[in-house]
């Protein structure tokens, strides 16, 4: 992700005057960030912003994606995060905790009555088996027979059911069950040749698979905010957070310099900007008042008078 996609992103719909005066940088730099026409941002400016919007300015400044912090990768997940991703999954009946605070989901398993309880991940997307204890295992519901805490058999790497395991509930026979889900073909990431999870559809390694759509959208749409490099910077480990972007109205917008009235910000722009970073269309704005006498040049003045006004949302 480049820089200016970075900034159109913290930017969330203000206008560039609004932004820039939110971030205390020139509205000429900001915008010229924004268009992409100053290449090389200055650090001092990067700085700026990344302490008004809360992420870090290394972040800003590369155009690569961070590396995802631990508490988000499946291997090192944070209880916190776990469970929430433990609480948006359909197939979790119950979640039980340790005294340690490791979350453990409670699946619904079901009995073949031959060999295996099973159950369907819709990670791996397939339908997971384990020992019943043997053919003349009585059938029991819930945890009293072969139930109960299971290694998970996922192949895929985020798969959520991997740090602490499954908790085999039996609800019912297999048989009776109706609508048994077909196994699917597990997914292979293009990126970094792992298999990732059909509900998150998506890779630990920020792969999003574009071409398909999850059976899990809530499950699907928290993954992607988790992938997203602005909520490892806002939110990384808050307890029994639901992810959110940055909204609009958190930020106490302020105008500052009196840059509102149209007329100062021009005049400020004109007079007090720095040179190099100029908006054309201010400095287009300048030469016609020069020439103020033209009638034609007014005329051309307030369009472009009224297309820089709709651009700044005055
Ligand atoms: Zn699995
Ligand atoms: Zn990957």
């Amino acid at each position: 992700m480049t820089t200016k996609k970075k900034l159109e992103l913290l930017k969330n719909g203000l206008s560039t005057l609004a932004f820039a005066n939110y971030c205390d940088v020139p509205e000429s730099t900001m915008r010229g960030y924004l268009k992409g026409t100053i290449r090389n941002p200055q650090l001092n400016i990067l700085q700026k912003i990344g302490s008004a919007c809360n992420v870090p300015w290394s972040w800003l400044a590369s155009d690569t994606q961070p590396p995802m912090p631990d508490e988000w990768k499946m291997a090192s997940i944070s209880h916190e995060n776990l469970k929430t991703l433990l609480e948006l999954d359909t197939e979790v009946i119950d979640i039980e905790t340790s005294d340690e605070g490791t979350p453990f989901p409670v699946v619904k398993a079901y009995d073949d009555e031959d060999i295996h309880l099973v159950f369907y991940c819709i990670h791996c997307g397939t339908w997971h088996s384990h020992g019943r204890g043997g053919k003349m295992a009585q059938f029991e519901m819930g945890r009293k027979g072969a139930g109960g805490h299971r290694i998970a058999h996922c192949t895929v790497k985020n798969s959520p059911y991997k740090p602490s395991g499954v908790i085999l509930d039996v609800v019912g026979k297999f048989k009776d069950l109706n609508n048994k889900r077909r196994e699917q073909k597990t997914l292979f990431c293009p990126k970094c040749s792992n298999y990732y999870s059909a509900a998150f559809n998506a890779c630990e390694c920020g792969f999003v698979n574009k071409k398909r759509k999850s059976a899990h959208p809530e499950l699907e749409k928290f993954y992607h905010e988790m992938l997203n490099p602005l909520t490892w910077a806002i939110l990384p480990t808050k307890k029994g957070q639901k992810s959110s972007l940055p909204q609009q109205q958190n930020k106490s917008v302020t105008a500052k310099n009196g840059s509102i009235a149209v007329g100062n910000s021009i005049a400020g722009n004109v007079t007090q900007g720095d040179q190099q970073f100029r908006n054309p269309d201010v400095l287009t704005l300048a030469r016609l008042l020069d020439e103020f006498e033209s009638p034609a040049a007014i005329k051309v003045m307030i369009k472009k008078y009224e297309k820089l006004r709709e651009e700044m949302d005055f």
